[in-house]
């Protein structure tokens, strides 16, 4: 069919008052609307589809209804909202496939810490305090950065649920941003709780993952505070078809998931993060099982989870592909370029270490594709939502992003995927859509009161430090002392040093 659609226009050429018609259309558009986006660099991660120096998506309601490199002819009936994009990166929604969001009233407040300071100061001190309101305030900034940034689906490892009221809160985040969630519940791990998990989950699915666009779905996770035996929570998560995340796992903890593998209970419906020497044994078992593995590549080098290297290569060894993840930002970078990042280099120091000093069966470098496959097809394998999301393929989820790569720190675009993972920050991602709607436009964040969330977020961060003793001073010697808090549930982290070490 003819078109007399003109050459897509560069994102640049178009003024405010064009942008903010098109916006207005958007905001108008009905749950079935058609929406063109045209002119863009398309990284589509679907190796059956390629990229596109130049092309077009087209989104259809909540869905991806084609990719390609003209599909004027779609909006040649004039219902189609077309969004001229030239000079654009449009990419799947990156996926972080493990963090705590709940902390994040407490960003970069430890900064320095190892895992012993990291559980004793989070777990043993602030998460006690914990209300469900902070839950929310701390979730629902995590969502909102997350967003900002490019993440359409965020995995909550909400390792501090103490009571129905905390999940329920957490929910509340889920919906108030937007984003999409799996929630993965755990009990907390220190203090007194409801002792309503693994059974809550059920009733968590049933109240606010309904129907099959929910943006929502549920996990178990397994941590540090086990409400039965693995073994019995793995029945209970395959009895009611829930995915299992373990969290934790390194050291002497890797021996478990040897003794489960054994046992025959590892399966593809199982994310396992860290695995910080695993041994041998294991990878063999997790790679007959199918299971899926989960980096945290910034959180294993710097808090030093076992040995402190990240086991990309023993992945890739053993035929995994792993996904990535944020895990913490109380003292770690919260962005996923910054993980991709991480991981490539560490890959390729590792690999090289081994070719230069003589190894005989040094492995292959890893490219910024494989990185970026981490954070979307793979993830979504993950966390079992590869039919959902994770590649710009029609028929999944229109949750996908456009970034600005004619910007001052990224022009010219010569090289779209080395542009995404080295040079993309926050501040360059202009629009982000979440099931075909639209979450970020024109770099900001559509819908939120950030001034009312800053508000909400120091009220929160200073009732918990007050009642934990501990004074907010933004200059003071970052390393916390020991002594300086109370600690009051330290007992509780007499197994910790099973963390730190394999021992023998
Ligand atoms: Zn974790």
């Amino acid at each position: 069919m003819a078109t007399n659609l003109p050459k897509p226009r560069a994102y640049w050429e178009q003024g405010p008052a064009e942008w903010s018609a098109i916006k207005d259309r958007l905001d108008a558009a009905g749950t079935d609307a058609r929406i063109l986006l045209r002119g863009a660099t398309i990284v589509t991660m679907d190796p059956e589809i390629g990229d596109f120096d130049e092309g077009d998506v087209l989104i259809r309601g909540k869905r991806i209804e084609g990719v390609g490199a003209d599909l004027s002819p779609a909006a040649a009936d004039g219902q189609a909202i077309v969004v001229d994009i030239a000079g654009m990166i449009v990419m799947p929604g990156i996926i972080d496939g493990h963090r705590h969001c709940w902390q994040n009233q407490f960003r970069r407040v430890i900064p320095d810490a190892d895992l012993s300071e990291y559980v004793k100061t989070l777990h043993g001190d602030f998460a006690v305090e914990y209300r469900p309101h902070d839950m929310y305030v701390g979730n629902f900034l995590t969502m909102l950065t997350l967003l900002d940034a490019g993440v359409t689906c965020i995995t909550d490892c909400t390792h501090n649920t103490r009571t129905r009221a905390h999940a329920d809160a957490v929910f509340k985040s889920y919906a108030d941003s937007g984003i999409r969630a799996v929630h993965a519940g755990a009990p907390s791990s220190t203090g007194i709780w409801e002792e309503h998990l693994p059974e809550d989950l059920i009733r968590l699915r049933d109240v606010y993952c309904s129907g099959p666009d929910s943006l929502t779905t549920v996990r178990m996770l397994i941590d540090m505070r086990r409400a039965k035996p693995v073994p019995e929570l793995f029945a209970f998560a395959r009895e009611h078809g829930f995915g299992i995340t373990m969290d934790a796992v390194m050291g002497q903890r890797c021996d478990e998931i040897v003794e489960l593998g054994e046992a025959g209970l590892l399966g593809p419906d199982l994310t396992l993060i860290h695995c910080n020497d695993m041994p041998e044994a294991g990878w063999r078992l997790i790679a007959e099982a199918g299971t899926k593995i989960t980096l945290a590549t910034t959180s294993e080098q710097q808090l030093g989870l076992g040995s402190g290297v990240p086991v990309i290569q023993e992945a890739l060894d053993h035929g995994i592909r792993p996904c990535l993840s944020g895990d913490v930002e109380v003292c770690l970078a919260g962005d996923m370029f910054t993980q991709m990042r991480a991981t490539l280099t560490t890959q390729r120091m590792l690999a090289k270490a081994r070719k230069y000093r003589g190894g005989a069966n040094a492995p292959a470098l890893i490219d910024h594709r494989d990185v970026l496959a981490f954070t979307t097809r793979h993830a979504a394998e993950a966390i079992g939502l590869a039919d959902r999301i994770g590649t710009l393929s029609p028929g999944k989820y229109a949750d996908l992003i456009a970034i600005r790569a004619e910007d001052l720190n990224n022009m010219p675009v010569n090289n779209a995927i080395g542009t995404i993972v080295l040079a993309t920050e926050s501040r360059n991602i202009d629009m982000v859509f979440v099931a075909g709607r639209l979450r970020k436009w024109q770099g900001r964040l559509v819908g939120q009161d950030i001034d009312a969330l800053r508000t909400m977020v120091r009220d929160s961060r200073d009732h918990i430090a007050s009642k934990v003793g501990f004074d907010i001073r933004p200059t003071r010697a970052i390393r916390l002392r020991h002594d300086e808090i109370q600690h009051r549930h330290q007992g509780s982290f007499d197994a910790i040093d099973d963390l730190l070490t394999r021992g023998t």
